[in-house]
């Protein structure tokens, strides 16, 4: 249920953009996700589709952009991608070191759930 709660924010806060902006219509929504919130992207369409349905976002491309993990370790400071544990339990996603196994790291990147650009429609915009 952690993608339709995230789904659910991502169409309100398009369609309040959409809003904001005189939109008629949205054409287009590229999304960037982080490894780390552990969403998957699949799961994370199939909900907006059903959300969105009846909405001007409706007929809109939906792209989900993955953004990888990239980490600052506290012991060893390594700086960099690190990929995420897929024996962790979900509902626990925790970043670590590569080189050292440490858990005591920075997240640089990777945490982000959020709309990069939205392509949309206006009615004045009819040449
Ligand atoms: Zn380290």
């Amino acid at each position: 249920m952690h993608e339709l709660s995230m789904a659910n924010s991502m169409v309100e806060a398009i369609l309040d953009t959409a809003k904001k902006n005189d939109a008629i219509k949205i054409n287009e929504a590229v999304f960037e996700v982080g490894e780390l919130t552990m969403l998957n992207p699949e799961q994370l369409k199939f909900m907006m589709d059903v959300l969105r349905e009846g909405t001007i976002f409706e007929d809109a491309e939906i792209i989900i952009n993955m953004i990888p993990v990239v980490i600052e370790c506290e012991s060893c400071g390594f700086k960099g991608e690190t990929k995420m544990d897929d024996n962790m339990d979900h509902l626990m996603s925790v970043a670590k070191c590569p080189e050292c196994d440490n858990t005591r790291v920075h997240i640089i990147q990777g945490q982000e759930c959020n709309i990069k650009t939205i392509k949309i429609e206006r009615e004045d915009e009819d040449a």
